[in-house]
Formats: structure tokens, sequence, C-alpha cells
């Protein structure tokens, strides 16, 4: 059952990359002194094209004054999959024992959270890049479960028959639908090559790891390494709870340390050990892609070496998205490599690991017995063979993500702050979000039709906004095309509604300042056909008064039974809003419907144009607390000059200065780069049917930085 290599994996990367097979017949030559090489990347997140703004940069010197985390900064383009291959190549022409002795692993988060030309095909196009690029083993990360443990086991190619795998790369999915799709090779979908390790990944059923605890690789010359692959055991309360049911998630620790003890209980030589965790860390101020400010003090990845056993020898972190290069003490006080290659791509991790005669890293209190450097993923030299795969998906993307939807007067944002989305206050886009979910119940009568009262939209599940700015020549200013509904909710969640009590709708309302993963935070839903006001300042349980919550214009009523709509991971209690679950009253069922996008373009496609709806659901009666404004501008859409007059005396606006304006995030990853600015203007809407007239002002792209410490 187990599938080997594609031929055409082997193919593009013949003479450089073919890893993990021994040389046929060479006798076993391990020695005193050998290094090994791994390789390392994490939080890919399908960012096969390179990426613009700051998902596209990385800082990469101090500039004249010689520190970190100033404005005089200086920045490079970094990223793309065919530049990874390119920097992969180069750091393996720099290991002078050759890439057979050279493993390229993954710490999970390789695929979802990603762009269109990814997601809307299910993240295969990655896996095919993956695959191409000679990724050899890779730990799941929590976005590995975002469609669900299924999808997880259909994408793991390589594990069929294995662990609870027994699911292939075609099954229970419609081909060229929704999974399946046809690879740039002509073929459909095959799966990945690399097995996905998951050691602290229960199945309940068999009480065994859904996925291999662990891999034992050889490399050419004999030596042997062991690679254990855990995910963060915060994910339970960071996915949909449907898709991991019946899974156990251990504390990383306990499956790292429990994959040791198997792995040596299977072959005892076995002493050099990787971790590939998706769990990490962070670096204080003045920290770079290489350095260790502030030695993750306080961090969950510092926690982590602390607790595991010292038989493993190289931590391999993610998660936070943010590059490090650290030794730590482990609890014997001999030091350990931790390394964090940041994300998307923009960072490899080159370890370097040295054997003795027996096989083990010799780690002292002063030497962690292995080095790492954190390279930068420069452009300039893309490689050609990956770079014709991801002009394949690339193609394909714009052509279903061109698909017009409809129209927009305005932006349609996230909340901002500081120029950075954030998720604890109201915004336009989650508003219109909880609008459409409400209005497709309402219209569909198997979730309940006309008796839906309200729906909710969690913010985390937002991922991009809708901008008026052109993102190619098929999407004119103030189009909306499904390349960008699509990027707002990539996860392809389903609209369900579920009765709760008048008391389980006030609990949820409380729950957006639950602890979760140990800090009390503020994630705020948007709502549609709610209104309540809430105090932050007052005790948590009761910031949210129970007589202000209106339905529908009427009070709530406590003991009433509403039918409530919302996407499928907020109303299997997602992001810790259990009262989805146990504010339903007794014998209370989910219905499911349509996809979410399917959903928001029927009712965009409706109501078109556009407008942001208000921020006026939750009134916060601190006024130290007042809603930060969306950040990026009110709109109205600058609509485009019309290039060829049309035949009904239309007057075209004046434009201002052309220029171009670097968008951070064009929000659905077809047309990352410059986008044009036409500057102020006012003009007709030809392309949008409506003749709809508008007096234009600049339009800015939203501004999007990601800011250190964020867990994703
Ligand atoms: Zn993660």
């Amino acid at each position: 059952m187990r599938r080997t290599r594609l031929t055409l994996a082997l193919a593009l990367v013949a003479g450089s990359a073919v890893v993990g097979i021994p040389a046929a017949a060479t006798p076993a030559q391990a020695a005193d002194g050998d290094v090994i090489q791994l390789v390392a990347m994490n939080d890919f997140h399908g960012r096969i094209s390179p990426q613009s703004g700051g998902d596209g940069s990385l800082v990469t010197a101090t500039g004249p004054d010689n520190v970190y985390g100033t404005s005089d900064d200086v920045s490079q383009t970094v990223g793309g999959a065919a530049n990874i291959a390119t920097t992969l190549a180069q750091i393996r022409a720099g290991f002078a024992p050759g890439a057979a002795n050279s493993f390229f692993v993954g710490a999970g988060d390789l695929v979802s959270a990603s762009p269109f030309n990814s997601s809307v095909f299910r993240d295969e196009p990655t896996i095919e890049v993956l695959n191409a690029l000679g990724l050899d083993y890779s730990s799941v990360g929590n976005h590995e479960f975002d469609r669900g443990q299924e999808e997880l086991l259909r994408i793991s190619g390589a594990t069929d028959g294995e662990a609870s795998d027994d699911v292939t790369a075609c099954e229970g999915v419609t081909p060229e639908v929704d999974g399946c799709f046809t690879n740039s090779a002509g073929v459909p979908f095959e799966g990945a090559d690399f097995p996905y390790l998951a050691a602290n990944v229960i199945d309940d059923a068999t009480g065994e790891s859904i996925l291999p605890a662990y891999e034992i690789v050889t490399d050419a010359r004999g030596n042997k390494v062991g690679l254990i692959g855990v995910v963060t055991d915060d994910t339970p309360n960071i996915v949909s709870p449907d898709g991991i049911e019946g899974l156990t998630f251990l504390t990383e620790a306990q499956g790292i340390d429990q994959a040791v003890t198997d792995m040596q209980a299977e072959d005892p030589t076995v002493q050099a050990i990787a971790v590939m965790i998706h769990e990490g860390g962070t670096q204080t101020t003045g920290g770079y892609f290489n350095g260790c400010a502030g030695a993750l003090a306080g961090t969950p990845i510092a926690a982590i070496n602390a607790a595991i056993t010292t038989e493993v020898d190289v931590i391999i972190s993610a998660h936070t998205h943010v590059p490090y290069n650290c030794t730590l003490p482990d609890s014997a006080g001999n030091q350990r490599l931790v390394t964090q290659a940041g994300f998307y791509g923009k960072v490899l991790s080159d370890i370097r690991m040295t054997v003795d005669a027996s096989g083990e890293i010799n780690r002292t209190p002063v030497s962690a017995g292995a080095t790492a450097t954190n390279v930068p993923v420069l452009q300039g030299s893309p490689d050609p063979a990956i770079q014709s795969i991801v002009g394949y998906w690339e193609g394909r993307a714009a052509e279903a993500g061109s698909v017009p939807v409809g129209s927009q007067t305005a932006d349609l944002d996230r909340a901002y702050r500081g120029g950075a989305p954030v998720r604890d206050a109201e915004s336009a886009l989650g508003n219109l979000v909880a609008d459409a979910q409400l209005a497709y119940a309402r219209d569909t009568d198997s979730l309940g039709g006309d008796d839906v009262d309200v729906a909710f939209m969690n913010p985390g599940g937002l991922r991009a906004d809708i901008n008026c700015l052109s993102t190619g020549p098929a999407d004119p200013d103030g189009n909306i095309n499904f390349g960008e509904t699509f990027a707002v909710q990539p996860f392809s969640n389903t609209v369900n509604t579920v009765e709760l009590t008048g008391a389980g709708i006030e609990q949820v309302l409380e729950q957006q300042w639950a602890t979760r993963s140990g800090a009390a935070s503020f994630l705020q839903l948007s709502v549609a056909g709610l209104t309540y006001e809430f105090n932050p300042a007052a005790a948590a349980g009761s910031r949210v008064d129970p007589a202000s919550i209106l339905i529908g214009g009427q009070p709530l009523v406590l003991t009433q039974t509403y039918l409530v709509a919302a996407n499928s991971f907020l109303i299997a209690g997602g992001d810790s809003f259990a009262a989805f679950v146990s504010g339903r009253p007794g014998g209370a069922t989910v219905v499911t419907g349509a996809n979410d996008v399917d959903a928001f373009n029927a009712y965009v496609a409706g109501i078109s144009p556009v407008s942001p709806p208000a921020l006026d659901r939750a009134v916060s009666l601190d006024p130290a607390q007042t809603f930060d404004d969306d950040g990026s501008g009110a709109g109205p859409c600058n609509p485009p000059v019309p290039t060829t007059p049309g035949g009904g005396g239309s007057t075209p606006g004046t434009p201002g200065t052309p220029g171009t304006q670097p968008v951070a995030n064009p929000g659905n990853g077809i047309a990352a780069g410059n986008l044009a600015n036409t500057g102020a203007a006012t003009g007709q809407l030809t392309a949008l049917g409506a003749g709809l007239l508008l007096a234009g002002v600049v339009a800015t792209a939203a501004g999007y930085r990601r800011g250190r410490g964020v867990t994703e």
C-alpha cells in the first residue's frame, strides 16, 4: 500500500535533492565525527508563489546603527517555492558530505490558511510543490487539521496503510471539484510523498498515533537519526472540534518522550534524535532571523525544552512565525539546539549534527553538538522546474478566481489597529459575513428558513479583506471576484444552524472574553440579527447586560429557544466558544448547510454594489474602549477610468497622478506585487453594469503586518 516517490518528483530533483536513499551496495562507513544535515522549514502555509509586502520581505541587516529592530533595518525580498529550491540546493552545495547525508524536514502548517492559488485546490498545489522539493518528513501542525482528520489522511499519501491512514488521495472527494485535481504533470493528485508525523495525536479507536510518531532515517554512511513529529497540544482549542472527533492530543512532552522510548525499543542504536514540533517561542526586541534575543524565556518551547527527555538532541520548532537560532540547556544542563525558520518559506534552517562513534551527539554544558544557520530564501534565481509547477497552478487559479461575484462601493475590511488586523473589535467584513449567513440560512428551509434568528461569525475566520483596488485586468476597481471572496473564508467550512437557549446566547457573548491558551483574550464575534451592550471593565462573566441583548429588535428571553446560524467551526464550539454546544436545549442537533463561500457569494451577488455595514451592533459602555476604525479608509472605491468610451455619453472622471502602490497583502494571493492606484478620481463603474456614479477618493489598500508572538 505504501506509495513510492513519484517518477516526476525524482526527475525534478535529480542531481540535487534525492535524499534519504542510501547509495545501493555502498557499505555503511559511519565514523566518529560524521556530520548530518537537516534543512528545516515551517509554517509555509501554501506560499508557493512569492509574496509581496511584509509577507515577502525579511530584515536581513541592521543598517548603520548596528541594531536590529530600528527604522534603518535593511530588508530583502524573500520566499517563493522556486527560490526555496534554489536556496536548498545552495545550502546542500555548501555541505561537504553531500545531499545523500542531508534531509529536508518540515515542522507543520505547511498547508491551509494559504492563498487562493493553493487553497481553492485544497492545497494540493502545495503538496505537489513539496513533493518536487523533495521534502522528506514533516510534523503535522494545527492547520493540517483545519479541514478535519479525514482530509489530513487523504493528503498524506506516503503513509497509506500505516498508522490510521487507510484513506487514499482521491477518496471521498469529487475529482476537480473539491479535491483530486489534475496536477501539473497531467495526472490526478497522488498525495504527499513525505510522511507526516504526529506522535502526540492519538486515535482513540486504536490507542495509536493517527500518523507515524517517528521515523528512523539512515544516511549514506549508515548514520541513523531518529525524527519525531508533534503538534501543539493547543490544537483542540484552535481547530474545528468536528474535525478532530475521536482524537486525543497528548502534551508535546508526552508525545516526544513516548516516541523516544518506542523508537529506542525498536532500535537501541538510534542515539541522534531530532524533534520537529509545531509549537514555538518568540525573541525579545533586537532579535533577528538568525538570533536568539531573550533566549525564548517564558515561551511554550522553553517549557517543552525543559520538560522533555535529554535523549532529544535538536528541537526544530514552529507555530509562532518567529525565526530564531538558539541553544538552551536541557534538564541535565547540557546545551540543546532550538531553531525556527519563521514562516511562508522566507528562511530555511541549515542544521548540522555531529555524531560520535556510537552514533550519539555529544552535548555538554557548553556545546550543543549541533549548530544551525538560518538562511534567507533570497529571490533572483528561481528553480525552473519548481517555477513551472507553480506557474501551472497560478494559471488555473487565475481562471477560477476571475469569476465575478459582485461589486463594492468601499473597502470591506477586517478590524485594524496600528496597521494590523485585530480580532477584538467589530468589523465591516465580519458583519457582512454574518449578514450573509443569516440571509442564506433564512433562504434555506432545511436550515430553518424564516425561523433563523441570529448569525455569528468568528473574527479568526476572516483571513483577508475585500479591497476596492484592482487585482489584475480581470478585476477592475470595485469588482469583487471569487478569488477575493475565497481568500476571506478559505477553510471550506459550511454554514450550519442549531438551536440555542437565550441563556446560551448570553453565554456565547460572555465567552468572547474566555481564557484561551492560558491567557485571557477578547475575540469579538460578528453578529447579525442581534445587538447588545457590553462593559469590558466589568467582571468576567458579567460584561454583557442580558437586558441589552435584542434579537430582531426584541429583548432576549433567557428561557426561550432561538435558531442560530454560524460556520461549522464556531457552531461546534471552536475558539473556546463552548456555549455553542453547552447552550443547546436538550435534543438540539446541528443542521449542515452549504459551503460558507458559496453562501457569501450568493449574498454579495444579490446586494451588489455592497457597502460596508455599519459598526453599531455591539456597543461598548467603556469610553476608553471605543472601536477602532478599519484603518484603511472607508472608501468609496476609486472606479476605473474607461479606456474605451462607451456609446452612452459617459463622462470619464479626471485621473489624478497615476502611480503604483505596494500592497502588503492583496488578499487573494493571485496578483502579488504592485497594484495600480490611479489616484483621486471620479468616474463611472462601467464594468459593474450598474452605471453607478461615485465621487472618488484615493482608495488605499489595507496594510497588513504580522506582529511578533502570533500563533498561527
Ligand atoms: Zn500553527
